[in-house]
């Protein structure tokens, strides 16, 4: 086996204390078997649609702007280097990382949002839950099994949030939003380091796009205080390397906070083990004062930016292109694509749940057109 888990802490997730795969299979031979789920992550067709689903800008508004694949390499970025710096399963937490929006719908929060409203009558819409499912039954790769057959960790990390109702269906991996129980440290930074990704491009997007100006980010104090910094570092500085500048001064004092509040509360905590990571408290947070200006950031992001009104106009259009796919499938499922129409006639909300899901925010649009417009084939 490769010396890969040298350096890990005691209560790292390692392949040897893992609860490992669904179905056997035989151990790889240079890899580990989380990196064995990074790569498989990697080659999955739901990763690859990523790049053309929307974070908070659709695909086609701009080449330069995020998409999911983009957010979701900056999030494995970030959390790769904040988990090599605890000592952690880096693999791991790049793998969760990679996976995390794997099950998220076209059209971001917008697009989920009607897609759980669609389905409220038959069991609801989560995108987490969509994210594992993705990953355990829709993927269609292997000879021996639906899906990736990802070791347990990966599985328990991509699952993020999770109504009582639906843990109650998901056995093992379930238990515990019901015990109250923590996943590894591992997926804990990926929660962390998915926020840090989202709320420092999103300024970088909410500029580039002219929906917000510099102008009010000076009133937001996380991002005032490092713009001060960088002009007293480069005096004259302006435009995009001021904004660059600022942003990755903002990452690194977001990341520092995090790990030296981590380290603190791991070491106080006594965890030794895996398990005792499971049992104690969460772990893996920001400082009280970085918790409260992260705060006032996506506060800001979320009334200047999620609901400035040239992105609200695209939410509403997508939120009614969603319903109307949803509608005419699940009134006549033969529109669906043969795979689709096969578990159709077991559980036909879900079938179009999975197919609509699954589209990019373009093929949807797409979609919506071959339905509706008269002329289009
Ligand atoms: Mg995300």
């Amino acid at each position: 086996m490769p010396s890969c888990f040298e350096g890990y802490a005691s209560y790292a997730v390692r392949d040897d204390n893992s609860l490992g795969r669904r179905f056997e299979e035989p151990r790889p031979k240079a890899r580990s078997q989380f990196q064995r789920d990074r790569d498989r992550i990697i080659h999955s067709a739901a990763f690859r649609r990523l790049e053309y689903k929307t974070q908070v800008f659709v695909n086609h508004e701009g080449d330069l702007f995020r998409t999911r694949l983009t957010h979701s390499i900056e999030v494995a970025q970030i959390g790769r280097a904040i988990a090599r710096a605890l000592s952690l399963n880096d693999d791991l937490t790049e793998a969760v990382s990679l996976a995390h929006d794997l099950g998220h719908t076209p059209f971001g929060h917008a697009g989920q949002d009607a897609l759980n409203e669609c389905m409220r009558e038959f069991g609801g819409f989560e995108h987490n839950l969509q994210s594992l499912r993705t990953v355990d039954q829709l993927e269609e790769r292997y000879g021996a099994f639906d899906g990736l057959n990802l070791m347990y960790e990966t599985r328990e990390g991509i699952l993020k949030h999770c109504s009582t109702k639906n843990a109650r269906l998901l056995g093992s991996l379930g238990e515990r939003f019901l015990n109250n129980k923590r996943p590894s440290l591992e997926a804990q930074i990926c929660n962390l380091a998915d926020e840090i990704a989202y709320n420092n491009h999103d300024i970088d997007d909410g500029l580039r796009s002219g929906l917000i100006t510099l102008e009010q980010l000076e009133e937001v104090s996380l991002f005032a205080r490092h713009s001060d910094q960088v002009r007293k570092q480069y005096p004259g500085i302006s435009g995009r390397r001021l904004i660059h500048e600022t942003i990755r001064h903002m990452i690194d004092t977001q990341v520092t906070d995090l790990l030296s509040e981590s380290g603190e509360a791991i070491a106080k905590s006594g965890v030794e083990t895996l398990t005792d990571v499971h049992e104690a408290s969460v772990l893996i947070a920001f400082s009280p004062a970085m918790q409260e200006e992260n705060r006032l950031l996506k506060g800001f992001l979320r009334e200047a930016l999620y609901r400035h009104y040239q992105v609200l106009r695209m939410t509403n259009k997508a939120r009614r292109i969603i319903r109307d796919l949803f509608t005419a499938f699940l009134e006549e499922p033969r529109l669906l694509p043969p795979q689709y129409q096969a578990y159709a006639s077991e559980d036909k909300a879900r079938a179009v749940a999975d197919y609509v899901a699954g589209m990019t925010d373009r093929y949807a649009m797409k979609e919506h057109r071959r339905l509706f417009a008269v002329g289009e084939i």
